[in-house]
């Protein structure tokens, strides 16, 4: 009888899963094993919205599994030890795992490694099972990560996937091998596990994404996917996220591969280079602003109470979904890090207390984007949010669906309350800043003239 654990990280679908269907070719029984590591709290990443999520996505797979003939196994501790001492349990002579990214998942990878083959036992890395494309099978010469997008899309839009994987009939798990009880369902603003990411994926591909090319950046429209914490919590495949998109195919079906492109993009960065998950990926030597009125700015941002309403919106909507629309997060971080400039750092540690997609790659990577210290190439952009209100919302509707104080005021208007009377305004906030003094200190921070 032959044995093997698949461990379940950041992929929790039985659909198109490499590692399952490697372990369950090369093993008469499996056990589909996740490992609650209290590190990941330590480092203060477990945050409730996204535990809600995780709860649901883990009740999914094990009834998946229970329907399959098999079940999901539960431990709690140091990852290493919980593998090693389930495959001594189990007697299995291999570990089926997804290829890290990140790199506290590359340290695990490490450990993990090693800890197995002290015990004699092997593990298999599988990649595409995070990404589309794994991290460093595109390169530039002379490097081993792209830093720019634009190239990085072609290189990846030609390459060939894999195909799609079904999910397993049956999955036979060996007696005796103790689980923890999974934990308990808590209300979160978004429902997870595979079971519903499909659904969504399905409707998606038949409602929303043949005018996604349209409809990207219309905050009131809201007409983008919402798949984000499915693609981050693995309960969709990002390879037949990709084919079942291209088998639609037109406009919409393309903008919408480019931005699942994004998200390898970043994942290849982080990959090679895991420290600009918390430092720059390109300094711009700057001396963000420190102590008190930086301070009761980051405060006021945070409370969607900058007195600009559409960040303030965008901010509500983070608060209250946990989920927000990314012309929303551009805006927001623009105001942040350029109009306040406030590092990025404090802003990308709120929304990973809050965003159910909160994701190191995605969101450290596009904060980086947008403070000019990352791979845009255009570092010194700030966007205006009046501008950008009008743009992306130019009937308003979205600032006052967040906004409750401005819910009175007509069309366009509500972009710039302070030309309102004082009796329309409610008690909206007065803006914290206006726009050029935010932008004059900003492009002085950075030595620019002018
Ligand atoms: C400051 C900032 C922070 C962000 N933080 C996160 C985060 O923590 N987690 C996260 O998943 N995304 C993050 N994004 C990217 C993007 O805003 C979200 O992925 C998107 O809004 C999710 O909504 P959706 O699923 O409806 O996206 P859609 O527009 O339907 O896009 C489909 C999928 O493509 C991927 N995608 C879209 N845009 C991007 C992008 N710019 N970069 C990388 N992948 C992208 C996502 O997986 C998304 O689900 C951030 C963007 C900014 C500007």
């Amino acid at each position: 009888m032959r044995r093997a654990v698949v461990l379940f990280t950041g992929d929790l679908r039985l659909h198109d899963h490499p590692p399952l269907r490697a372990a369950l070719a090369a093993a008469d029984e499996v056990v589909p094993l996740f490992v609650r590591d209290p590190a990941v709290a330590r480092a203060g990443f477990a945050a409730p919205n996204r535990l809600a999520f995780l709860a649901d996505c883990l009740a999914d797979l094990d009834a998946s599994l229970r329907e399959r003939g098999g079940r999901l196994v539960l431990r709690e501790g140091d990852p290493a030890e919980q593998v090693c001492g389930v495959a001594a349990e189990a007697d299995a002579d291999e570990v089926h795992v997804a290829a890290a990214d990140s790199g506290f998942a590359q340290a695990r990878e490490d450990r993990l490694r090693r800890e197995l083959t002290a015990a004699g036992r092997r593990l298999h890395v599988h990649d595409t099972v995070v990404t589309a494309v794994p991290p460093g099978a595109l390169t530039p010469q002379g490097s081993d990560h792209f830093a720019v997008f634009t190239p990085y899309f072609r290189h990846w839009s030609g390459y060939r996937l894999r195909d799609t994987l079904p999910a397993p009939r049956t999955v036979r798990v060996p007696d005796g091998v103790r689980s923890a009880p999974l934990p308990k369902a808590a209300p979160g603003p978004v429902p997870g596990g595979e079971s519903e990411a499909r659904r969504r994926l399905t409707g998606w591909l038949r409602g929303g994404l043949a005018s996604y090319d349209r409809g990207q950046d219309d905050l009131a429209g809201d007409r983008t996917s919402r798949l984000s914490a499915h693609l981050h919590f693995g309960t969709l495949s990002p390879v037949e996220t990709v084919h079942r998109a291209r088998a639609v195919g037109g406009a919409g079906a393309e903008a919408f591969v480019r931005q699942l492109c994004w998200r390898d993009f970043n994942r290849q960065l982080l990959a090679a280079r895991p420290r600009v998950s918390g430092a720059d990926y390109r300094t711009r030597q700057d001396r963000w602003r420190t102590g008190r009125a930086a301070q009761a700015d980051a405060a006021a941002w945070r409370e969607g109470r900058t007195g600009y309403p559409v960040v303030d919106a965008g901010m509500r909507q983070l608060r209250e979904e946990g989920w927000m629309h990314n012309r929303a997060r551009l805006l927001v971080a623009s105001f942040l890090t350029k109009t306040l400039y406030v590092d990025w750092r404090v802003g990308a540690a709120h929304f990973l207390e809050l965003l159910v997609d909160g994701d190191v790659a995605n969101n450290q990577l596009n904060w980086q984007w947008v403070a000019g210290t990352g791979t845009d190439t255009r570092p010194n952009r700030v966007l205006n949010p009046v501008a950008q209100g009008r743009r992306h919302d130019p009937d308003g509707a979205y600032v006052r669906r967040w906004v409750p104080e401005l819910a009175g005021v007509e069309g366009a208007a509500v972009h710039e309350p302070w030309k309102l009377p004082e009796a329309d305004r409610k008690k909206y906030p007065d803006r914290l800043i206006e726009l050029s003094d935010g932008l004059a200190r900003f492009r002085q921070a950075r030595g620019l003239e002018g």
